[in-house]
C-alpha cells in the first residue's frame, strides 16, 4: 500500500492534466448509504427502486403532479441523510489536490453536493445535485432556495417555471431514463479525452454513460488510470485501470496528498 501511495503521488505530481472521477463510495464515510450494497436503500426497500425508475416518465407526463408528490410525500430518509451530510477527508483531499494545482477537474456521479461543500471549484455533477433545480428547456441551474416551493404549492402554481425562458423546472438530479444534461455530458467527455491521469475514487463504474469515461480515456493509450476503492471493480478486472489502491477513500486520498506535499517541497 505504501509503495502504491508513493507511486500515485509521483504520477499525480508529474501529470499535466489530472482529473478525478468519483462515485457513491467516496461519500459512505459521510454516512450516505449506497443503493445496491448490503445495506443499500434499494436492497432494503425495493418499492423505492421501482418508484425511482418510473419517476422521469411521470415528470414528463405530469410535471405538476410530480412536483406535488415530491413536496407532499414523506421524504425518503435518503434525502434527509444527504442534506445533513458533511464532507469527509476524501472530499477535502481532492479539493486540496486542486488547490495545489494538480487536479484540474472532478467529475462526480454523486448528487450529494459534498465536493462543492469541501471546496472543489471545477466540478461536473454528472447526475446533478440535490442542492439545485434545472430548467429542462434552456438548462439553466438554480439553487433550490431561489424558488419558494412551499408557496407555489399553496398557490396552485406548480410546476415552477424558468425566469429566463418560462420552461419547466425540475430537480437537477438526473432520473432514470432522463438524458444526462448536454453541458455536463459534453464537458465530461472533453475532460476524459484531454486528461493524462484519471484518479477513480469509490465507484464501481457500472452505470452508463458515466462508465464510458474511463473506457474512452483508456482508448487514447497515453493515460494513467488509478483506482482507489474498497474492492476491485470491473475496471480493475478488465485492465482499464493501471493499478488499484485498495482501501477507504477517506484514508487513502489524504495520504496521497501528504506524499505529494512532502515530495513537492
Ligand atoms: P456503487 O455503489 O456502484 O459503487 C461504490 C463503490 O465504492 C463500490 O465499489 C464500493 O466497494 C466502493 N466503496 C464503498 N465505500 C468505500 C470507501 N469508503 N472507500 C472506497 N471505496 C468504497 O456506486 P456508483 O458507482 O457511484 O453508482 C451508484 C449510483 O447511485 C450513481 O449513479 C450515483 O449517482 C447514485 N448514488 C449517489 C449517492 C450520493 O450522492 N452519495 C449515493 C448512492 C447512490
Ligand atoms: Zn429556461
Amino acid at each position: 500500500m505504501e509503495q502504491l501511495i508513493a507511486k500515485a503521488a509521483w504520477d499525480l505530481t508529474n501529470s499535466l492534466h489530472a482529473i478525478a472521477l468519483t462515485g457513491a463510495g467516496i461519500s459512505t464515510e459521510s454516512g450516505i448509504s449506497d443503493f445496491r450494497g448490503p445495506k443499500g436503500i434499494w436492497t432494503l426497500n425495493p418499492e423505492a427502486e421501482r418508484r425511482a425508475y418510473r419517476s422521469y416518465e411521470k415528470f414528463v407526463e405530469d410535471p405538476k403532479g410530480w412536483w406535488e408528490e415530491m413536496l407532499t410525500q414523506p421524504r425518503a430518509s435518503f434525502l434527509d441523510s444527504l442534506e445533513a451530510a458533511m464532507p469527509n477527508p476524501g472530499h477535502y483531499a481532492l479539493a486540496e489536490l486542486e488547490q495545489l494545482g494538480i487536479l484540474k477537474c472532478v467529475i462526480t456521479q454523486n448528487i450529494d453536493a459534498l465536493h462543492e461543500k469541501a471546496g472543489t471549484k471545477k466540478l461536473l455533477e454528472y447526475h446533478g445535485s440535490v442542492a439545485k433545480l434545472r430548467c429542462i428547456s434552456c438548462g439553466l441551474r438554480f439553487r433550490r432556495d431561489e424558488f419558494d416551493l412551499a408557496n407555489l404549492i399553496q398557490e396552485n402554481q406548480l410546476p415552477p417555471h424558468c425566469p429566463e425562458c418560462r420552461g419547466i423546472i425540475k430537480s437537477d438530479t438526473v432520473s432514470f431514463g432522463e438524458p444526462i444534461p448536454s453541458d455536463v455530458a459534453r464537458q465530461s467527455l472533453e475532460e476524459a479525452r484531454k486528461c493524462d491521469l484519471m484518479l477513480i475514487c469509490g465507484t464501481s463504474a457500472v452505470i452508463y454513460p458515466f462508465a464510458n469515461l474511463p473506457r474512452r480515456a483508456k482508448q487514447k493509450g497515453t493515460v494513467t488510470i488509478i483506482e482507489v476503492n474498497a474492492d476491485p471493480t470491473p475496471l480493475t478486472e478488465e485492465g482499464i485501470s493501471d493499478y488499484l489502491i485498495q482501501g477507504k477513500t477517506g484514508e487513502v486520498l489524504p495520504r496521497i496528498v501528504e506524499e505529494v506535499k512532502r515530495t513537492k517541497k
